[in-house]
């Protein structure tokens, strides 16, 4: 019998409402039950409000200090578990454990970092224009805010939507990812166990169709951050806007690398396979578009697909492996789709592309990563978001025309260059349309303490990480005092 896990609601773990719970399930092995969740419905919803509005005015009136405090103490749990933690993620998400390892100590960052943001830029004072008047800012908390986060990354996301909320003054409501929900519980608990008083943090497993409208509609509720896909995103938009709610959303991406004549190639190639296949390709910052200058695509092609070729797909647990499975049976499949559409389109498949069946994978969502040549800018595998290994390699004449291609999709999430030319690198950073720029790196892999977000269709509101994450969390206040 696989473990039940419960609610958590007004610091008591509790079963859900409609007594039915949901599986979660190993995408390397599904015969591996990780645990049963509560399928919960709009009475916990309601339950979990009830209990953040009862512990938000005593939390507000906390020093931040203090309640960065309990964040601190959280960390420490946190990483006395890690390896029990990892593991878990890597059953339930299917990345590998060395990239477990790394989101959890993540997590530990994160909730450390905005630990130190409870006694740190609360405030600033204005000199006045009149005498004797001294004018300054205060942070106040919003209320109540309720995070809703995917699967990708079940442990970092929750942590950098809880920690800057929580050290904020707020109290949350959070909803994990049902295809991952055991690291956001992992969190939880290491919060529990740190004190964090009753009532301060909620967290409520189910269905999003079954309990999101619940969790907008409160009438108590004044905040949503969402990490997840474009469509529920915008329906999610829309009905908070109406409600003129505080909305923050983190959305898909269709990341580009230009690889420029004059880069260290093998680099390039390598930074190009991280940032396209590790994780699966499941990160919102993966590239999934490479446009190369045409002297070197024939090159740099072929460098790309044999280190593509020597990547070792498999079971996250096991050592040595660099790629696990999809999360699931429908991101499988539209994995495998669109190297279908991909081939009806034109494009070549260089490599992978197929569903990988036999002995160790018979149980798993596995595919072998997938290298697609020929690719035009308008064809679809060039334009939609695939979250899976899937990269496009696209041919530009110069910087000019790579920059015109990679700005050429409605996504702006991340943006990656090779170049050894400081001038091409700068150029690219200032004309590129995208949140995040990298150069001479993968357009994966961002820092915990640096501010994260996107433009156009990838991202609204302000942004996530570092310093600045506490805005949204938080409304100034101005005062002025005579004295
Ligand atoms: P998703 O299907 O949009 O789900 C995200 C969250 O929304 C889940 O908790 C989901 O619950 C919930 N949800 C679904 N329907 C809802 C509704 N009607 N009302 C309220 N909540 C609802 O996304 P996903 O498949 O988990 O994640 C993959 C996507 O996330 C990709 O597009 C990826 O690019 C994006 N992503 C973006 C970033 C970023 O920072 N830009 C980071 C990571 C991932 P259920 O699980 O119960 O359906």
């Amino acid at each position: 019998m696989p473990c039940e896990y419960l609610n958590f609601i007004g610091g008591r773990w509790v079963p859900g409402s409609t007594q039915r719970t949901f599986p979660n399930i190993n995408p390397a092995n599904t015969d591996d039950v990780v645990g049963a969740f509560q399928a919960s419905g709009p009475d916990d919803v309601a339950a979990a409000f009830a209990a953040a509005e009862k512990a938000q005015p005593a939390w507000a009136a906390l020093p931040a200090p203090r309640r960065g405090e309990y964040l601190f103490k959280a960390a420490e749990i946190l990483e006395s578990q890690l390896t029990a933690a990892a593991t878990d993620m890597t059953r339930e998400e299917g990345k590998t454990l060395p990239e477990a390892t790394g989101e959890v100590k993540r997590a530990i960052n994160i909730l450390r970092y905005f630990g130190g943001e409870g006694s740190r830029q609360f405030s600033y004072q204005i000199p006045s224009e009149r005498e004797n008047v001294f004018c300054f800012t205060l942070r106040k908390p919003l209320g109540i805010v309720a995070l809703i986060t995917p699967w990708n990354f079940p442990s970092a996301i929750p942590a950098w939507k809880m920690a800057p909320a929580l050290v904020a003054g707020n109290t949350v409501v959070i909803k994990p990812a049902s295809l991952a929900p055991l690291s956001a519980l992992r969190l939880v608990e290491a919060l529990e166990k740190a004190g964090v008083p009753a009532g301060v943090i909620n967290f409520v497993t189910g269905s999003g169709g079954a309990i999101g409208d619940a969790m907008l509609e409160h009438q108590s509720l004044k905040a949503v951050s969402f990490t997840g896909s474009c469509d529920v995103g915008n329906r999610l938009y829309d009905k908070a806007t109406r409600r003129r709610l505080r909305v923050q959303l983190e959305m898909g991406g269709k990341n580009p690398t230009v690889v420029l004549a004059d880069a260290n190639l093998d680099l390039a190639a390598a930074t190009l396979v991280n940032a396209a296949f590790f994780s699966t390709g499941q990160k919102c910052t993966a590239t999934s578009r490479v446009i190369v200058e045409a002297p070197i695509v024939d090159r740099f092609t072929a460098a790309l697909v044999e280190k593509t070729r020597a990547l070792k797909v498999g079971n996250g647990l096991e050592a040595g492996i660099d790629i696990g499975p999809s999360i699931d049976d429908k991101q499988l499949g539209i994995v495998l789709d669109y190297v279908g559409v991909g081939g009806r389109e034109g494009a070549r498949l260089l490599c992978g592309g197929e569903r990988l069946t036999d002995g160790p994978y018979a149980r798993g969502y596995f595919s072998s990563p997938a290298v697609m040549t020929d690719v035009a800018p308008s064809m679809r595998v060039a334009q939609e978001e695939i979250f899976g290994p899937v990269l496009a390699v696209l041919p530009a004449e110069n910087l000019d025309g790579a920059v015109e291609v990679a700005n050429g999709i409605r996504f702006g999430l991340s943006a990656a260059i090779c170049t050894r030319s400081l001038t091409a690198a700068y150029e690219f950073i200032n004309r590129i349309d995208a949140g995040l720029v990298m150069v001479n790196l993968p357009s994966a892999g961002v820092e915990y303490h640096v501010p994260f977000g996107g433009s156009k269709a990838s991202s609204m509101g302000m942004r996530e990480q570092g310093g600045v994450a506490v805005d949204f969390y938080s409304e100034i206040q101005t005062a002025y005092i005579k004295y």
